[in-house]
């Protein structure tokens, strides 16, 4: 896997399990300023613009604050390393190299909200990410820090790991909520949000691992450091999973904020074979279609919207020209498809649809009539949904029309 500019995630230094490792690096001094001073830690993450980077790009403190306002009680921390998304394959190896530093996260996280159980949320089907991230919770609960973030809460921590359904839904964050608590993991309608009741009904923080990855960094070398990390007016760095036709693909840590084709050409090699650069799908992929035009956004959260996408997982799918955009997103939505939970009818009967029309015209069976079909599921399915599954289907499937209709239309019988 190709690894570069290690600036902030220390990934390159693979301590693995090895707490001593971890904090030998300066590992443990984020946790150690918390606890001096846990009232200052969620303005150092707001100053910081951490954003979460499980998709939404929602500011962290913004989910960190009201848990700290609540009264004291059983308050609970996840992090959510469930990840099963198409091309996105960051947080597991965060886990498996650098367990250390999102603990730690997870456990600054605790002291500034006074929370008293934290949950690594780890996808079975990662199994070493599983076992390290085991190894790794033995060691802290061993350790003197872990000790003395007890007697700065009055009582009791819990740190534990919980295997994931390792379902795509199962990320979903009501969803992590659901199945910590042991059962499926059906999304939840929100309101109520889970900072205002989550696990058993007591205040929730769902952050990604690589959201909490960050926050060690942030606690050691102050708001400002992090930020003078992106380019632009990003803040930090970010986890890029580069796939797809280029040369080199592989996770890359870059600025926040870096361009597209700053990523593709000069860091993942260019495109394979020399072949013409055509498409990218993002951080999902359940996003709008990136194409030539968008080579000079910035990968931020705010630039990708500014297209009318969404940067997501930090996922990028590069597609080249003689490649059909028509089959990728068949087998992306036939993905989504198979992920529905099935508790909205609309998403179950609705995606399945979809992926059995482009299966259709992917092969040449479809008809004019087929491609009305999609694009009419397209206007009557977003919202329809508990969750966000099936409006990203259609959305992709929507982005791949508006931006591809000439490989549909030739596609007809
Ligand atoms: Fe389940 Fe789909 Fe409803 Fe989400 S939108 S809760 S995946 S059925």
């Amino acid at each position: 896997m190709n690894m570069l500019n290690q600036t902030l995630l220390r990934v390159d230094s693979c301590v693995g399990a090895d707490l001593d490792g971890w904090l030998a690096l300066g590992g443990g001094e984020g946790l150690t300023r918390a606890l001096d001073d846990p009232a200052a830690v969620i303005t150092e993450i707001a100053n910081a613009d951490l954003r979460g980077m499980g998709g939404a790009g929602f500011p962290t403190h913004r989910k960190w604050a009201p848990v700290a306002a609540a009264p004291d009680g059983d308050k609970y921390i996840i992090c959510n390393g469930n990840e099963d998304e198409p091309g996105t394959f960051k947080d597991r190896f965060l886990l498996e190299h650098t367990p250390h530093q999102v603990i730690e996260g997870a456990l600054i996280a605790a002291v500034a909200t006074r929370a008293n159980h934290v949950v690594l949320y780890v996808n079975p089907h990662q199994p070493e990410a599983l076992a390290v991230t085991r190894e790794a919770v033995q060691q802290w609960r061993a350790h003197r820090l872990f000790a003395a973030i007890e007697q700065r809460l009055g009582g009791l921590l819990s740190l534990g790991v919980v295997p994931s359904s390792g379902l795509y839904i199962g990320g979903e964050e009501t969803a992590v909520i659901a199945s910590v608590e042991g059962g499926f993991p059906f999304p939840r309608r929100k309101p109520p949000f889970p900072a205002e009741q989550g696990v058993h009904g007591a205040p929730t923080i769902v952050n990604n691992t690589e959201t909490l990855a960050h926050v060690p960094g942030i606690l050691r070398h102050g708001a400002q450091w992090y930020r003078n990390l992106g380019e632009g007016n990003a803040a930090g760095t970010k986890l890029y999973s580069l796939s797809g036709d280029v040369l080199r693909p592989g996770l890359y840590e870059l600025p926040m904020g870096t361009r597209l084709e700053t990523l593709i050409f000069e860091h993942g090699g260019g495109m394979l074979q020399d072949k013409e650069f055509k498409a990218v799908f993002t951080g999902g992929p359940s996003n709008t279609l990136l194409t030539r035009r968008d080579l000079d956004v910035a990968l931020d959260f705010d630039s990708v919207r500014q297209r009318q996408s969404r940067l997501g997982t930090g996922a990028m799918i590069v597609v080249s020209e003689g490649t059909s955009i028509v089959r990728k997103v068949a087998e992306y939505v036939s993905f989504f498809a198979q992920g529905s939970c099935g508790q909205c009818p609309p998403c179950k009967g609705g995606t399945f649809q979809l992926m059995r029309i482009l299966n259709r015209l992917d092969t040449g069976r479809g008809v004019r009539a087929d491609l009305d079909a999609l694009e009419n599921l397209c206007r009557i399915l977003p919202g329809s949904g508990r969750c966000g599954l099936i409006d990203g289907a259609v959305t992709v499937v929507e982005s791949s029309i508006n931006q591809f209709r000439e490989e549909y239309e030739a596609l007809l019988a």
